[in-house]
């Protein structure tokens, strides 16, 4: 079969692998579409280095050899017994495993997989929103922990694929949105997606504009740009006793001595709200459909690598397809 493998910096193949072995508690899946995160793009330019060889991808779905029935794959394993599993923690278990990072990952034309991954996928779920679950569970997830009150102020720093899903759950929640981002067409679809304030930092000072528009700081703050300059910023963007995120991998150091009493804390993928992600999604709560700017077929994955990276293009999410 066909896969997407790494080989190092800018250098991701498709090519020939050995068909994978069902055994256990495992069943066949057959790759229909899935998406390019911003952990590929990271392996692709470099700044992460992950085994060579190793099949990559961990946003997809396909199908159940077994039943036929769509599913979506959770990229996270857990062992079901240490500390982090017993204390209803799955996505922190002590032996976790990430499927595209850790171990053999889904841009495959089949898989081997834990049914305990799988979650099935109403029909109202289309296939191109079914390929990009990841970014609703992790966004899903932040917000559950930044726990907003109703017409509190969710300030959501970098608007994309990731951001944009912050600020529709942030939305859902009840919050009002400031949105802040350098690019304009992703501002204005922060908009068509809830935002109520846009920012953009190559035109005002972030800081400034929050205080103006809350009067006393955002009540909690995203942080989904990931670099010095953004992380540095939250303690100015956070009220006193707020909630601050950051998102996935950041960069930078925090003077805690510019915030006022509020909450830091890093938030990374969980497993646990998938199913809820695609419920919101069959529901129409979310809208993924407009995130999509590229679409490619598996056997062109370098290509659609290659666009994802490639900021002229200004992807957001690129589908890939069997
Ligand atoms: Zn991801
Ligand atoms: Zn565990």
């Amino acid at each position: 079969m066909k896969a997407a493998v790494y080989h190092g910096p800018r250098n991701i193949k498709i090519e020939e692998v050995p068909e994978p072995q069902v055994k256990g508690s495992k069943v066949l899946v057959k790759f229909k579409a899935g998406s390019i995160c911003g952990t590929d793009l990271h392996l692709y330019r470099g700044d992460w280095k992950i085994k060579r060889g190793r099949i990559i991808g961990h946003d997809a779905w396909g199908i159940r050899a077994d039943t036929g029935e769509r599913v979506v794959m959770s990229p996270v394993t857990n062992c079901g017994k240490c500390y982090f599993c017993m204390h209803g923690q799955p996505s922190l278990c002590e032996r976790v495993l990430y499927y595209g990072l850790t171990k053999g990952g889904f841009f495959a034309q089949s898989i081997a997989i834990k049914e305990k991954n799988l979650i099935p996928i109403p029909d109202a779920v289309s296939d191109d929103e079914a390929a990009m679950m990841e970014p609703v569970a992790l966004a899903l997830h932040t917000l559950n922990l930044l726990k907003p009150n109703a017409d509190d102020f969710a300030t959501v720093v970098g608007q994309g694929p990731i951001g944009l899903l912050m600020t529709q759950i942030a939305k859902l929640k009840g919050c009002r949105v400031i949105a802040v981002d350098t690019q304009t067409n992703r501002l204005r679809l922060a908009e068509k997606l809830g935002a109520e304030y846009t920012i953009n930092p190559t035109e005002e000072d972030i800081p400034k504009r929050v205080r103006e528009i809350t009067g006393r700081g955002s009540d909690v703050v995203v942080e989904a740009a990931g670099t010095q300059k953004t992380v540095e910023q939250t303690p100015f963007l956070v009220r006193k006793a707020g909630r601050v995120a950051l998102v996935g991998e950041f960069e930078g150091y925090l003077n805690l001595g510019d915030a006022d009493e509020a909450c830091f804390f890093s938030t990374y993928i969980s497993a646990v709200e998938y199913p809820t992600a695609v419920n919101l999604v069959a529901h129409k709560k979310v809208d993924l459909q407009s995130l999509i700017t590229h679409k490619f077929k598996l056997a062109d994955f370098e290509k659609a690598i290659q666009t994802a990276n490639d900021p002229t293009q200004k992807p957001i999410k690129v589908i890939i397809s069997a």
